[in-house]
């Protein structure tokens, strides 16, 4: 694929921020990135226990203090993961609230992320509160900063309700980041800030795009990018993702990585070199090729229903990668139907046939089994299946896949 590194549009950014594919990272991992590169973020110290408050109290200044859970989502202010305290009891009681509970934000979802680190911060006293991010934008093929004086909501609901309220400069990669670019943004605050902040804002800016180039982001977003009430400007909360297609020459981040954060299916399926994500809905779907997978989807839609999941086992998956997909949507407690959708040319349909079967051996089926097979091998494939004794529904193409799956998920 030659396009992913634009994997980000700045529509579908604005709307999406929060669920870019990618590496990410934790706020306090990304704010040592920001301090290294000259971003001013506030002192802060990781616990991981509440035994460690006490060193932690020592590491910061205060009062106020601010509590953080360390989760890879936004909206933690208001689902209570961020408490400001004024003493060091509530900043005990805030720690000891957080660790070792779920957290549940609009962007997790559902039971949400269990918290296993917080980070316990000097607080600042807010004057002004901006947006700072940096995507790539997938029409002008350039990073791309947006600003917005509306800072500290989200950005999707700026862009909802005030779009007129975000600004956006393309940086030719060429030039890089230029003086004038960030002028163009700071001058169009109202009230202008002092001359000091404006410096202030102006170096945070130049930061930010050297920030996302050297570490190979796909975003890098501080909301909100405060303004103190002695004149400082200093990130107050730190997002950044890794483009994964980088991470070949990004060692020293995939050691940042926190398994803790990710779901335990697309964990397994990481593992099998399987591409898989999972979704809301209760179709599960084995496909060979994006193209493919993505037809399936509208497909499933089309027909009333809603995927559980995307996985494309690609054309080079052989009998173990299939058997261990095939078992992940098995694993999927959600999943009420599956489909496998497979043109076989690289991958032999015969191949496919025996992956399924070898899963089903050690999972047993307990949904309706939807079967679209066609391509190399097809007959041998197809014979496989029906000596194995597993039940299953054969379509012959999309329209009957369509067919099949809107009769099974009715009454779903
Ligand atoms: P998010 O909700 O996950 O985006 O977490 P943030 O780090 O953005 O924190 C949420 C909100 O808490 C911010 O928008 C601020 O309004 C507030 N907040 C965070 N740190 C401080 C601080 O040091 N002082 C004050 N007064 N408010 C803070
Ligand atoms: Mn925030």
């Amino acid at each position: 694929m030659t396009n992913v590194h634009y994997s980000c549009d700045i529509k579908a950014e604005e709307s999406q921020i929060g669920v870019l594919t990618g590496m990410k990272l934790h706020e306090y991992q990304a704010k040592e990135i920001f301090s290294k590169e000259g971003i001013p973020t506030p002192n802060g110290h990781l616990v991981d226990s509440a035994d460690e408050i006490p060193k932690a109290m020592r590491a910061v200044t205060g009062p106020p203090w601010v509590v953080k859970a360390q989760v890879h989502a936004g909206g933690r202010g208001k689902a209570g993961g961020v408490k400001v305290a004024r003493n060091s009891y509530e900043v005990a009681v805030a720690t000891e609230g957080m660790l070792g509970k779920p957290l549940a934000t609009k962007q997790t979802g559902g039971d949400g992320i269990k918290v296993t680190k917080v980070l316990i911060e000097d607080g600042v006293e807010i004057d002004r509160e901006f947006y700072l991010g940096m995507v790539v934008d997938r029409e002008t093929r350039m990073p791309t900063m947006i600003f917005s004086q509306a800072g500290g909501m989200e950005i999707e609901e700026v862009a909802a309700r005030t779009p007129g309220l975000i600004l956006k400069e393309h940086i030719n990669p060429i030039t890089g980041w230029l003086p004038y670019q960030a002028g163009n943004l700071i001058y169009s605050l109202d009230p202008l800030p002092s001359p000091g902040v404006r410096k202030g804002l102006a170096s945070v800016m130049a930061n930010v795009y050297k920030v996302f180039i050297a570490n190979d982001c796909s975003m890098v977003e501080i909301n909100p990018l405060v303004v103190t009430k002695d004149g400082k400007v200093i990130a107050v909360d730190a997002k950044m993702t890794i483009d994964d297609n980088a991470l070949f020459r990004q060692k020293d981040l995939i050691e940042l990585d926190d398994p803790n954060e990710k779901d335990p299916l697309e964990l397994k399926a990481e593992k099998y070199n399987l591409n898989y994500i999972r979704l809301d809905g209760n179709v599960g779907a084995m496909v060979n090729g994006a193209g493919l997978a993505m037809a399936t989807m509208d497909v499933i839609k089309a027909a009333g229903a809603a995927p559980a999941n995307f996985l494309d086992v690609g054309g080079g998956a052989n009998e173990e990668m299939i058997s261990k997909g095939f078992e992940i949507i098995l694993l999927d407690r959600r999943v009420r139907a599956i489909l496998i959708n497979i043109f076989g040319g690289i991958l032999r349909c015969d191949v496919l046939a025996r992956g399924v079967v070898a899963a089903a051996k050690t999972k047993s089926i307990r949904v309706p089994l939807i079967v679209r097979l066609e391509g190399t091998n097809v007959e041998e494939g197809r014979k496989i299946l029906q000596e194995s004794g597993l039940k299953f529904l054969v379509a012959k193409d999309l329209a009957e896949v369509a067919e099949l799956v809107s009769k099974q998920v009715q009454g779903m």
